[in-house]
């Protein structure tokens, strides 16, 4: 029985959930569906990702059938209101997905294409139009849609549309819509405007606050140590004899350095193996079976070698070197903190590094902290971090040509806060105003695990 089978949805929306793939209802539908499925408003403050889509769209599916009545001609019994074509299509597609089982029509009406096929598809009415505002009230005004029976109204990313200048379309919109209705309005901020706008919209609504998962940049504790090249070894023999390091990856730029990293450390006792391209099959395999069997505490790794490497309870991650590209950092650190547990990144960053560890910063936007506790700090390093001025992760520029310029300070040390958006999807509707500048959306840098993280879905609307 799947987690979904409490919300006593329809059964052919159960099926069709399950034929989806979903097992278990992610936060914001558990809180969603119950009191949707009952005609509630609600205010929801979340942003793609956690599941939002399904949140509306199952309880609507099943609202609707369950009281099955035609449309009339022109007319819709639900309309969901989104900024773009994309989320427009999406969003379509989910209500196809999982209405696959019931037979509901639906419409999507977005502009940069021809009307015609809307404006057909409109014709006898839909239980479900998705549209983007411009278009829509285009189409109100032509006279080929109609909302005045409309049952359920939900306005999707209200603070992106607020942004696109659609504010002014959307209550014209809204002064069209019967005043019995259910309506639900989800954005990922509440701007005054917006809240503004929430009051009047909705009446007695629930509210629900979702995020989504935590990336794997979010969830690993990160710290850079300003060394001196010299001292590098020193410093990670150091690390190495912490006590809640149980089984740590090392990583160097080079083979050479990780075999030269691998004999310091013998010399010094501690066990650590090598892996890199430079060894052969038997030797990588007998390398990654004393690590993985604890004989060895420590493997060191260039990114390549560690690219097949599948070893659970990694404790630490430590960057000997920073790597060239700031992806790949990344990619290491998702070493440990595997499978939504906690880990530990360490990075060794000298003189020559300063650029790169910049480069990293400005990719996962959020700055590492300094750790100035060790006997081996270098004030230089840090003072060269510190002398240049420029603002903490400006726009999208070019992070491997930021890595070869001289290194410099960041102004704004604190973390963003998480941003709703991906900007690329945010002027495909032609009827946008310019998009004044937001905060910059997060990086989720790249292999961060999002479970419920949109995919790019193909519609034919
Ligand atoms: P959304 O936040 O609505 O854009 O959804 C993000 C992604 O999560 C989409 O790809 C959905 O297909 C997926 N998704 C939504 N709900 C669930 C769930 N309960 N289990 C697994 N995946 C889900």
């Amino acid at each position: 029985m799947s987690g979904f089978s409490a919300f006593d949805l329809l059964p052919p929306i159960l099926t069709a959930i399950q034929e989806a793939g979903y097992s278990d209802p992610t936060p914001i539908q558990t809180q969603a569906i119950p009191p949707l499925r009952l005609g509630r408003d609600l205010l929801g403050i979340a942003q793609t990702g956690t599941g939002k889509t399904a949140a509306f769209a199952l309880p609507i599916l099943d609202r609707l059938a369950r009281r099955r009545v035609k449309a009339g001609p022109k007319q819709t019994r639900a309309l969901i209101l989104t900024p773009t074509r994309e989320l427009a299509a999406q969003i379509d597609t989910s209500f196809a997905t999982y209405g696959r089982r019931l037979k509901m029509t639906r419409a999507v009406i977005y502009g940069g294409v021809g009307q015609f096929t809307q404006v057909r598809n409109m014709g006898p009415g839909v239980d479900i139009l998705t549209a983007t505002p411009g278009r829509l009230l285009d189409l109100m005004n032509q006279g080929h849609v109609k909302l005045d029976r409309l049952e359920i109204f939900v306005l999707d990313e209200a603070d992106r549309m607020l942004d696109m200048g659609f504010i002014n379309d959307i209550r014209r919109v809204i002064s069209h819509l019967p005043v019995e209705r259910q309506t639900l309005l989800f954005s990922a901020t509440m701007p005054d405007e917006i809240a503004h706008l929430a009051q009047g919209l909705l009446s007695d609504p629930l509210r629900i606050e979702a995020t989504p998962p935590a990336t794997t940049v979010e969830r690993v504790e990160q710290k850079v140590l300003f060394v001196e090249k010299g001292d590098k070894r020193a410093v990670l023999a150091n690390l190495l004899s912490q006590e809640d390091l149980t089984r740590a990856l090392v990583f160097t730029r080079t083979k050479h350095g990780a075999d030269k990293v691998v004999v310091d450390l013998n010399k010094r006792s501690i066990e650590a193996e090598a892996i890199h391209g430079g060894k052969s099959q038997g030797a990588r395999e007998r390398a990654l079976g004393r690590f993985r069997s604890g004989d060895a505490r420590v493997l060191v790794a260039t990114d390549i070698a560690a690219r097949g490497i599948d070893v659970s309870d990694i404790s630490h991650v430590i960057n000997f070197d920073l790597p060239n590209e700031p992806e790949s950092y990344v990619h290491r650190i998702g070493r440990t903190a595997r499978a939504g547990r906690e880990g530990i990144a360490v990075s060794l960053c000298d003189i020559t590094e300063v650029g790169l560890l910049r480069a990293i910063e400005k990719t996962i936007r959020i700055p590492i902290p300094v750790d100035t506790d060790h006997p081996h700090h270098a004030q230089a390093v840090a003072e060269i971090r510190e002398s240049s001025h420029q603002p903490a992760m400006p726009g999208r520029s070019n992070p491997r040509a930021a890595a070869s310029r001289p290194p410099r300070e960041f102004r704004n040390t604190a973390a963003r806060p998480r941003q709703s958006q991906n900007r690329s999807e945010a002027r495909s509707d032609p009827h946008a105003a310019p998009a004044p500048s937001r905060p910059a959306p997060r990086t989720d840098a790249k292999p961060a695990a999002r479970p419920f993280r949109n995919k790019t879905r193909r519609t034919s609307p």
